[in-house]
């Protein structure tokens, strides 16, 4: 891996470290927490300009926590002990991270965390919009405090996100919902170790009549710079007593709301199909998981 600038691998004791390193390097410092992805940005040409590798495994941010308001969970917090929580392997109001985490290598999951699937705003990743559709929260920790960014919010381009310069993510805290809710998350892919095609990640939340109170309808995956929110088809939803059929129709909804890329994994047009039918088998994941 080429950082011909590259003069300093830096492993601070606590968050007072990394900040003052962020301020000395700047723009010219990468956090690094798994290191999965840097060979991914490296060979993107966007880490020729790197003098600071700043290493964050030493801060105890490593900790999963369950409480009434919801999750917690630390930033170096690990793909391979997120997967073995209990709430993640049996509710079904998680089933979208359970379903994500199906996807990395073995090998990944040993090493990538949280914070790092989601500050690298890849727009083809699994995991992060599993967290978009729970409506999960990035904290992030800067010189003036702490800082919230909904997961809505954070990813502002491609690699790029709303975290600034000197902030760097502690934490991502996702809300336990207040009524009955199931969530599920499909993914198109050439091989099992490919970038997404398409992938999709939905909520559904229903009141004690069985009606659709709230839901979230998420694409990414080369429908753009981003992985992008579907309002459409989450209106499709909301305040119907869910069916196959509404299902179907939410994933239409979904198409239509979708302007893809195409590249040499697949045409605009396949991606704009595949939102429809990966939408609305999610969506019937979901609505299984909730009868469960
Ligand atoms: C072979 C392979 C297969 C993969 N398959 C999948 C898959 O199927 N599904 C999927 O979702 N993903 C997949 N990935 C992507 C993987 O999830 C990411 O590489 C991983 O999550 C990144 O985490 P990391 O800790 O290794 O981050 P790093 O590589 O250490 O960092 C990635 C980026 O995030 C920044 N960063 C890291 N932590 C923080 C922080 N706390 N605050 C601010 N910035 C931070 C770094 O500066 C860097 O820009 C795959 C990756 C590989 C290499």
């Amino acid at each position: 891996m080429a950082l011909p600038k590259l003069r300093e691998f830096i492993t601070p004791a606590d968050a007072q470290g990394v900040l003052n390193a962020l301020r000395n390097y700047q723009d010219r410092a990468l956090i690094v927490a798994g290191g999965t992805f840097l060979h991914g940005l490296e060979s993107r040409g966007l880490l020729t300009h790197v003098e600071a590798l700043i290493d964050i495994q030493r801060l105890g941010l490593d900790y999963l926590e369950s409480g009434k308001d919801g999750l917690k969970l630390g930033a170096t917090a690990l793909f391979a002990d997120l997967e073995t929580m209990p709430e993640i392997r049996n509710d079904p109001w998680l089933g979208a991270i359970k379903d994500a985490l199906v996807f990395p290598p073995v090998q990944v999951k040993n090493a990538a965390t949280i914070g790092g699937s989601v500050a690298a705003s890849c727009p083809f990743f699994d995991v992060p919009i599993s967290f978009m559709c729970l409506d999960g929260v990035v904290k992030c920790r800067g010189s003036s405090g702490m800082r919230d960014i909904p997961m809505q919010e954070f990813f502002t381009g491609l690699f790029a996100n709303a975290m600034e310069n000197g902030e760097f993510m502690v934490e991502l805290a996702i809300p336990r919902p207040r009524t009955r809710s199931a969530s599920a998350f499909m993914k198109v892919e050439t091989n099992a170790n490919d970038l997404a095609i398409l992938n999709a990640a939905v909520r559904i939340d229903v009141d004690e009549s069985g009606t659709c109170s709230d839901a979230r309808v998420i694409a990414g995956g080369g429908v753009g710079e981003t992985p992008i929110r579907l309002s459409d088809a989450e209106q499709v939803l909301v305040r119907q007593r869910l069916t196959p059929e509404i299902c179907a129709r939410a994933g239409l909804s979904a198409k239509g709301s979708v302007n893809p890329i195409s590249d040499h994994r697949a045409s605009a047009a396949y991606r704009s199909e595949m939102t429809r039918v990966m939408v609305n088998r999610a969506l019937r994941q979901a609505l299984d998981r909730l009868r469960q």
